[in-house]
């Protein structure tokens, strides 16, 4: 089996070959897409075979443009590979790649995380040969608060805030870091309203029914019907963006919201005045540095290759355990052949 970087993450074995999460529409014979962030999927679907989960389909026929051509595994199996599909436990519709072949088996995690956020069923690591891991927090000085206290202690700051008639705007990415948001403040207000992305994201996804997705009003709706003026209980989510940025402004000024920016890179000190909000929380979908080295730990497997943020900074880190690890890049390729 060769693992390598040419456009896309690559597996080769003797008779088969898969490329992961290719951002772009290059024929491959067979594509796996872990999750529908734009990183992790082109914008023209290759027409060719297509491994991924029913929920990211769903979302790629939202995000590229040409859905109907290729043809859709949840599982694949042809003479000497067999590829199954688990939650990644990143986002809605997120899973990882196991690959068993004649020679050995393959995790390829894409976006991760093991940790519990009560809607989406965690990245439960198996053991493989080789590994395929990201690096998005790949460095110790990356370890995030426990999630329910993060969560309960939010919880107690919106409800202060409502009590004492302040509205909130809670601000998280789309796709993703949306839903967990959705899941974990929802019930602290009768009026949840969402703006832009947020709005049309989860109401593909309450289409579906997918979990996370909850019944929202429209910004421009709440806007023309005066929703927000008729009383000062109510939640507005938004994409993440800058409170400096004209709408907040806006809504700073009109309605004395208090702003909450959720990401992982909150676990930095600057970012909450880098970004001009009240609160900056800790809240990733991504696995940070002790479940990255967890998750290692767990799939023990010969060989790690690391991928996405600073995958040279986190082999490193690996090595230093006593883990084979490498960076997956174009060096890697070359490696592989001599
Ligand atoms: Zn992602």
């Amino acid at each position: 089996m060769r693992i390598y970087r040419s456009k896309a993450t690559q597996v080769k074995g003797k008779n088969w070959k898969i490329a992961c999460d290719s951002t772009n529409s290059t024929y491959y014979p067979l594509v796996f897409y872990s999750h529908a962030h734009s990183d992790h999927i082109p914008r023209r679907l290759p027409k060719t075979d297509i491994i991924t989960s029913r929920i990211t389909q769903i979302l790629l026929k939202h995000l590229t443009s040409n859905f109907e051509d290729p043809t859709y595994h949840e599982t694949y199996s042809a003479d000497e590979l067999v590829i199954k599909q688990i939650s990644s436990g990143h986002i809605v519709g997120s899973t990882a790649m196991i690959l068993d072949s004649d020679e050995g088996k393959l995790i390829y995690t894409g976006d991760v995380s093991i940790r519990e956020k009560g809607f989406l069923e965690p990245f439960k690591p198996e053991k493989c040969d080789k590994l395929i891991v990201e690096s998005t927090f790949g460095s110790p000085e990356y370890i995030f608060p426990e999630y329910n206290e993060i969560i309960k202690e939010t919880r107690e700051q919106i409800s202060n805030y409502l009590e004492n008639n302040i509205p909130v705007v809670l601000m998280g990415y789309a796709l993703g870091k949306a839903q967990m948001l959705y899941h974990a403040f929802s019930d602290l207000s009768e009026t949840i309203v969402m703006h832009g992305a947020n709005y049309k994201i989860n109401s593909l996804l309450l289409e579906e029914n997918v979990g996370g997705s909850i019944p929202a009003t429209a910004y421009e709706e709440a806007k023309e019907t005066e929703l927000l003026e008729k009383s000062n209980n109510w939640i507005l989510y938004t994409p993440l963006k800058s409170g400096r940025d004209a709408f907040f402004s806006h809504l700073k000024q009109k309605y004395g919201v208090k702003l909450f920016a959720f990401s992982g890179w909150c676990i930095s000190p600057n970012y909450k005045f880098r970004m001009a909000v009240d609160h900056g929380t800790t809240i990733s979908d991504h696995a940070d540095f002790k479940e990255l080295i967890e998750i290692c730990n767990k799939c023990d497997p010969d060989q790690i290759y690391t991928i996405y943020g600073d995958n040279v900074r986190f082999a490193a880190e690996l090595r230093k355990l006593g883990f084979n690890a490498s960076p997956l890049s174009k060096q890697t390729l070359l490696e592989s052949y001599f």
